[in-house]
């Protein structure tokens, strides 16, 4: 009888975790599966903390609800399969603000990541170049290309809608640019429609229209015991082996499968495994890839990060507008970039004690000194610029948490989608056992890394002789 299939999964974060669960529901009974995590802890950028006693999001917070392709996301499917469907809890207050010219503006709505269906929406916000969206009688974008998001954007309807609401909506995501960052990698959707459609407004509407709401139904959940609560669960479910402080240092090809160096030099250990989904970031992944398939990895290795700070407070009985928080555009002048009010935004955070926990991020892609700041100087920082912003003198925190994100953030650049395509056809070709995964590769949003892992699972369990169907 053949003996079970052995597959490691390096990289405990969330892609790597969905793949595990992926496997477990839908590879033989019996198949091995080890995550291997370099750090004390699973869940990459998922990670709940505590603040004043209570429980807070020291990283992501929120998943978007409905799958682009309609019905749940990647991440709901998970939530309900791992039988948390019932922590789902949404937004109580949806409504964020901009920052502009030091004030306080309603977020429009109608936009997509704030490129604008309806320019009179935008108008008390940015004023778009006058006739500029005109029809030159050929679609924006051709089959192929790419161009970066703000190239795009300015050119149709100027500087103003991309420094006040583009760049600081994608800015929120990404911490970079829109002047740098792939339109087909950040926004596929108005991509699709770019190609087809002749003025940027109508490709806002025609993306809108292929992608209906429905009215009422929440755009963002999270889990009531917080995110953690979902990689605790996937990594119950799983079933696997999980070996944390366990860095994977190199990657062999081996006869039938794959060697794994585990672990510090001098207590290094070596695993053989038939399959390997890696789910780290590009970096590490490239570092991997470097022993076996060097020309991919030196096109893995090109995507550069961004690094951010995130700075919570917990404030006694601050004065906060009805808001889930600001964002601030670059053109603004200030350190903070944004700002959740997480007790506002979230009803199952609110507090008997009329405690509120403020969180503020820092740090652009190519403009990092702020992350120089110490963690007093970070706090300061946060506390004064948000006064400043709210117009009021904040109380004192009685409790902060400084979490820093060192190369947190892929910046997809123009042609991201391409250089992806041709990686996995490479090793696809070369190494089937070998599966890529997370935000490195398909986006960086949650349910896309737990689609990104699931994918991977299910081309490894192919590779292996097994059906995923
Ligand atoms: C501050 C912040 C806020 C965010 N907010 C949101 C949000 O609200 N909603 C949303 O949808 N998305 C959000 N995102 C994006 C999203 O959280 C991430 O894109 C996603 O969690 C990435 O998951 P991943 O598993 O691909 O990678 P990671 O979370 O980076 O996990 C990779 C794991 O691999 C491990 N690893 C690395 N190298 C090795 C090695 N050699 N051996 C073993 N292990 C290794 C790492 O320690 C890590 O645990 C946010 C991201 C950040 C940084």
């Amino acid at each position: 009888m053949a003996r079970p299939s052995r597959v490691a999964i390096v990289g405990g974060g969330i892609t790597g975790l969905a793949a595990a669960v992926r496997l477990r529901e839908r590879a033989p009974a019996g198949t091995d599966i080890t995550v291997y995590e370099q750090s004390g802890r699973l869940g990459g950028k998922l990670r709940t903390g505590e603040l004043a006693g209570g429980p807070v999001e020291f990283g992501a917070e929120s998943f978007l609800m409905r799958d682009p392709a309609g019905g749940d996301s990647a991440v709901v499917a998970l939530v309900r399969r791992l039988g948390l469907a019932e922590s789902i809890v949404h937004p109580s207050v949806g409504q964020a603000a901009l920052v502009v010219d030091g004030g306080l503006r309603p977020v429009p709505g109608g936009t997509l990541v704030g490129v604008p269906g309806d320019l009179n929406k935008v108008a008390a916000v940015a004023r778009p170049a006058a006739d500029a969206d005109r029809d030159a009688g050929r679609p924006l974008l051709g089959p192929d290309a790419d161009v970066p998001v703000g190239a795009l954007v300015r050119a149709r309807l100027g500087d103003e809608v991309v420094d006040r609401l583009v760049d600081p909506m994608l800015g929120g995501v990404y911490a970079g640019r829109a002047d740098d960052l792939s339109l087909a990698a950040t926004m596929p959707a108005l991509a699709r429609t770019a190609r087809v459609e002749h003025t940027l407004v109508g490709a806002v509407r025609a993306a809108q229209a292929a992608a209906p709401r429905t009215p009422g139904a929440p755009v963002f959940g999270t889990l009531a015991g917080g995110l953690s609560t979902l990689v605790e669960a996937a990594a119950a479910a799983s079933g696997a082996t999980i070996r944390r402080d366990a860095a994977v240092r190199e990657l062999h090809r081996t006869a039938t499968g794959w060697r794994l160096t585990v672990g510090p030099t001098r207590e290094a250990e070596y695993v053989e495994v038939d399959a390997v989904v890696l789910a780290v970031p590009a970096r590490p992944a490239a570092r991997l890839l470097a022993g076996t398939v060097p020309e991919v990895a030196a096109t893995v290795g090109e995507l550069d990060y961004a690094s951010v700070a995130l700075i919570t407070m917990a404030l006694p009985e601050p004065e906060l507008p009805e808001l889930s928080g600001f964002l601030v555009p670059a053109t603004e002048g200030l350190l903070i970039k944004a700002s959740t009010f997480f007790t506002t935004k979230w009803g199952h955070l609110r507090r008997a004690d009329g405690v509120a926990l403020l969180r503020a991020s820092v740090g652009r892609y190519g403009d990092e000194t702020s992350l120089q700041l110490t963690d007093e100087d970070l706090v300061a920082t946060v506390h004064r610029e948000v006064s400043k912003v709210l117009g009021v003198s904040l109380p004192t925190p009685i409790d902060r948490h400084v979490q820093r994100w060192g190369g947190a953030l892929p910046q997809y650049a123009p042609g991201h989608l391409g250089r992806v395509a041709a990686v996995r056809a490479a090793v696809r070709a070369a190494h089937p056992t070998l599966a890529l995964a997370g935000a490195g590769y398909d986006g960086v949003g949650i349910p896309v890394c737990v689609r990104s892992g699931e994918t991977a699972a299910e081309e490894i369990i192919t590779a292996l002789g097994g059906s995923a169907a």
